[in-house]
């Protein structure tokens, strides 16, 4: 059995992850002006984003609460962490691989979460983002028909050698026929997009009438991000501007997903809160939590009922920071 945790491998990807992060962020965490462009409007409400000062490298819309990379990185600098040499392609062809088991039963669990969203077996599915195809995997063996979308092309080749269709491009490229699918996925994949409001008209377009789109993404409004720009030092190292291009509300992605003709069937945050991550890497530097609630909770025994309270918390108020909606196309 592989070691999920190889630490040859882990090594190499931060490598080479700190290597593009070299290039791209300066000491506050903006990404640097050759690499970027500067954004007026909110990526999402196109609200005025002059009073949002950017803080951390992630302007806040006042109006949404959308956080977003401000500068921008440019196509051209998206374009290269795709690349071959990339972190993101060693991630998908190493770490992922590594760990494809564990992804492989994770995928099953959703796949039964979402199952009665089918309304035939024959409904075709789209998974958006589909690295190595994982999830592809499951639905295949489950006897569904689907297809997957990958930016990557290490990734899309892994993908396409185990007899998947995998379309090697953006979402924002990708053309495909109107009303072809009866559901479409993208798990973990709209704060990395470029242009996700095109990616939504387009989502659109592809799905059947009556289709489903189901997102799970970060939530902009999680209580662990509340801390990530304090004192305009970055707080939250899983978070680089970078690489997570957008990170949107519930309420948010709710509003627009409305906007572009969906309907919304479920929004809610079901994850629980990474307080391992809290403490490893925040607890150190944020004044806030140092003597915060968070600490309290922290400082409770691992077998404390406290913390699977806090956590129950967490989720009934939308708070944790992982989120998914789902919702369908009328008609
Ligand atoms: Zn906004």
């Amino acid at each position: 059995m592989s070691n999920i945790r190889d630490p040859k491998i882990w090594e190499k990807y931060h490598g080479i992850a700190l290597e593009e992060a070299k290039g791209i962020l300066d000491k506050n965490g903006a990404i640097k002006e050759t690499l970027s462009y500067k954004l007026d409007d909110c990526i999402c409400c196109h609200g005025k984003l002059t009073n949002a000062k950017p803080q951390g490298g992630f302007s806040e819309c006042s109006r949404c609460d959308t956080l977003q990379a401000n500068p921008r990185p440019l196509s051209s600098t998206i374009e290269k962490l795709r690349q071959p040499d990339s972190a993101l392609s060693y991630f998908h062809k190493h770490v992922v691989m590594l760990s494809r088991d564990r992804r492989y039963k994770l995928f099953q669990e959703r796949l039964k979460e979402i199952n009665h969203l089918l309304c035939s077996a024959s409904d075709k599915i789209l998974d958006i983002g589909c690295s190595i195809g994982v999830f592809l995997d499951v639905l295949k063996d489950s006897g569904y028909r689907c297809e997957g979308v990958e930016a990557v092309s290490t990734s899309a080749e892994i993908g396409r050698s185990k007899g998947h269709i995998v379309h090697n491009q953006t979402v924002e490229e990708l053309e495909l026929p109107n009303s072809s699918f009866g559901l479409i996925t993208m798990w973990e994949v709209i704060c990395h997009l470029e242009n996700p409001i095109l990616s939504i008209e387009k989502i659109f377009q592809w799905l059947m009438p009556g289709g489903y789109l189901v997102i799970s993404a970060t939530n902009a409004l999680a209580l662990e991000y509340d801390f990530i720009w304090e004192d305009n030092k970055r707080h939250h190292f899983n978070l680089e501007p970078h690489i997570f291009q957008q990170i949107f509300s519930v309420e948010a992605l709710g509003v627009l997903l409305r906007q572009k003709g969906f309907n919304l069937i479920e929004c809610k945050t079901p994850g629980t809160m990474d307080l391992q991550n809290i403490s490893d890497y925040s607890m150190r530097t944020s004044k806030r939590l140092k003597k915060g609630l968070l600490q309290r909770v922290l400082d409770t025994p691992e077998n404390s009922d406290i913390r699977d309270k806090f956590q129950e918390i967490i989720q009934q108020t939308l708070s944790s920071g992982h989120m998914v909606i789902i919702a369908r196309k009328g008609g």
